[in-house]
């Protein structure tokens, strides 16, 4: 046998995690040899049906791999994940205890100094002007380029007894916002033009029951999924699609750092 033959390397094969596999069927399609099918059984901890794979037909093209979404779907088998549950620690552990009393939040004003004139990103301005205008309550989830104003009001809100929290979606974020300003406190959320759309039925919600609450679009290019350069591709949704009530469109960044603290939630 020749050398070259001999060191040739072993291609691993597939290894299912069916806690991590959605069933979204990516990999079926991917087999070329059809070694993976559907199953009929729900797993009972994520709600999912998971594939089965047969490595008996399997030819380690790796193709499946390569298909899955999922990070821990599917690997090499001659990768281990070693994965533990582990009690929660920090500020989770008491939600796993049993859900905490609720505290309240006031909302306090904070009257701007005089200052020299500054120069600020929007993403910035729109969170100190929230802030100054008493929002301690902010709900988000990331997407670029809004997420530096989400990140701020990460590390300020926990000084100022404000609540910040990273929602599963932007589905959720809306609705966590349509809560919390069901419930009389100003909320906010940062979000750029693709994310802006998933909210629009909640956002029509809330204006529909005349909830306040504020969004800052931090607009990409384009539509849809759009590039991640900036634009203004939302100024007629912002400006026209949502057509429930009344809604408060700043012209410039100056305009919407002054216009939270002065109108909105006083509305
Ligand atoms: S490694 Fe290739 S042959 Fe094996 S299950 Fe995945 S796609 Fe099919
Ligand atoms: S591609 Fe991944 S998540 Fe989708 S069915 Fe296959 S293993 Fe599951």
């Amino acid at each position: 046998m020749s050398s070259a033959v001999q060191s040739k390397k072993v291609r691993p094969k597939p290894y299912l995690q069916p806690e991590y596999c959605k069933g979204c069927g990516r990999c079926i399609a991917a087999c070329p040899v059809h070694a993976i099918e559907k199953t009929a059984e729900v797993n009972p901890d994520t709600g999912y049906i998971p594939v089965s794979v047969n490595l008996d037909l399997c030819t380690a093209c790796g193709m499946c791999i390569e298909a899955c979404p999922e990070p821990y779907g599917l690997h090499p088998d001659d990768v281990h994940y070693h994965w533990e549950l582990q009690e929660p620690e920090g500020p989770t552990a008491s939600q796993a205890a049993g859900r905490p009393a609720p505290v309240d939040v006031p909302a306090k004003r904070i009257p701007l100094p005089s200052t020299e004139p500054l120069m600020i990103k929007g993403t910035y301005a729109s969170a100190i002007g929230a802030l100054l205008a008493g929002c301690r309550h902010f709900f988000g989830y990331p997407i670029t380029p809004s997420t530096e104003g989400a990140e701020l009001m990460a590390k300020v809100l926990p000084h100022l007894d404000g609540a910040f929290l990273q929602a599963v979606s932007e589905v959720a974020t809306v609705n966590h916002m349509y809560g919390c300003g069901g419930a009389g406190k100003p909320c906010m959320t940062f979000t750029s033009s693709p994310g802006f759309s998933l909210m629009l039925e909640g956002i029509s919600y809330m204006i529909g029951a005349e909830v306040p609450g504020v969004f800052v679009n931090i607009m990409r290019g384009g539509p849809g999924l759009g590039n991640i350069a900036p634009e203004q591709s939302d100024i007629k949704l912002a400006c026209r699609g949502l057509g429930h009530g009344p809604s408060n469109s700043p012209s410039s960044i100056a305009s919407r750092s002054w216009s939270l603290p002065t109108g909105i939630w006083d509305r």
